[in-house]
């Protein structure tokens, strides 16, 4: 694995937005972070298909985009105020994109596929964006 410019890894268990969140935290301080998910794809909760995902096929999220979206991603004026539980989920994955573009450690290494949902997948922050 690669290492970075004061050469520590740090491990993240959880894609969820607070796993995302501090991939970010991590790589604006020079730190390598490796994101573990066990389910098939990023998102927690807004990953509606996981298993592990309480929300509904019709659910809206009951907090403002305002509030939701990360302070240094706006989420776009076209959504509407209250996001469906897709348009969240999609902002996730866009988030993650966005960390992979600011991540500037990336050499493309990490590019794991998820196989099963039941595995432990280790994800480099820097290849979040390929799952
Ligand atoms: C039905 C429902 C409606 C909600 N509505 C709103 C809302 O409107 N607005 C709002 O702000 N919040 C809402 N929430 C709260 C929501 O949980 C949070 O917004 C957010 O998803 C919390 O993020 P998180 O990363 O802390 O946890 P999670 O989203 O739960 O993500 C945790 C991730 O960690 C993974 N994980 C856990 N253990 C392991 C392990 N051992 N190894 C690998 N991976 C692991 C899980 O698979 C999951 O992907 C709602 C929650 C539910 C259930």
């Amino acid at each position: 694995m690669q290492t970075t410019r004061d050469g520590r890894r740090v491990a993240i268990v959880g894609g969820g937005p607070a796993g995302l969140v501090a991939a970010k935290s991590l790589l604006e301080e020079g730190l390598h972070p490796t994101v573990f998910e066990r389910s098939s794809n990023l998102g927690g909760q807004w990953n509606a298909p996981g298993p592990h995902s309480g929300v509904w096929k019709t659910m809206r999220a009951n907090t403002s985009k305002v509030t939701m979206c990360f302070s240094d991603f706006p989420l776009e004026e076209e959504l509407p105020m209250f996001l469906t539980n897709q348009q969240a989920h999609a902002y996730l994955l866009k988030y993650a994109k966005h960390l992979r573009s600011s991540d500037s450690t990336d050499t493309g290494e990490g590019k794991v596929r998820p196989q099963s949902s039941s595995r432990q997948l280790p994800l480099s922050a820097t290849s979040l964006r390929l799952i």
